[in-house]
């Protein structure tokens, strides 16, 4: 169980985190309507360059979207008293493991056990 200031530390870790992703879906939002409003009249040129762009910004907001709502499930589990129990063995998690991956949701152990099965470096 983490204590009140851990707990604290370690919410104010997510929304810090919370907050850029968010604002980097934002930007990538931008991004999208910035290109259909520019369609009309547009050189065909550029066009392969700028679909590669654009398809790049799609798997960005992908990607930006999953962490979003991994840190959204961090944020309940931490609210739960969940956060620092891992999903697999239940043993407590760490204090200085969720600082360094808040959205984790296994101890050590079990990531590594894990890890020989799929490798999720980004969120794990
Ligand atoms: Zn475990």
């Amino acid at each position: 169980m983490l204590t009140a200031t851990e707990s604290e530390e370690l919410r104010t870790r997510l929304e810090a985190e919370l907050g850029r992703l968010v604002a980097n879906a934002q930007s990538a939002i931008g991004f999208t309507m910035d290109r259909d409003r520019d369609r009309i009249g547009r050189d065909s040129m550029d066009e392969s360059m700028e679909e590669e762009l654009y398809s790049t910004q799609l798997r960005l907001h992908d990607r930006e979207n999953f962490l979003i709502a991994k840190i959204q499930d961090a944020l309940k589990r931490l609210q739960a008293g969940e956060i620092d129990e891992c999903e697999e063995c239940s043993e407590p998690i760490g204090f200085r493991r969720l600082m360094a991956r808040p959205m984790t949701t296994l101890c050590f152990d079990c990531k590594t056990a894990r890890e020989q099965v799929e490798s999720d470096e980004a969120t794990g």
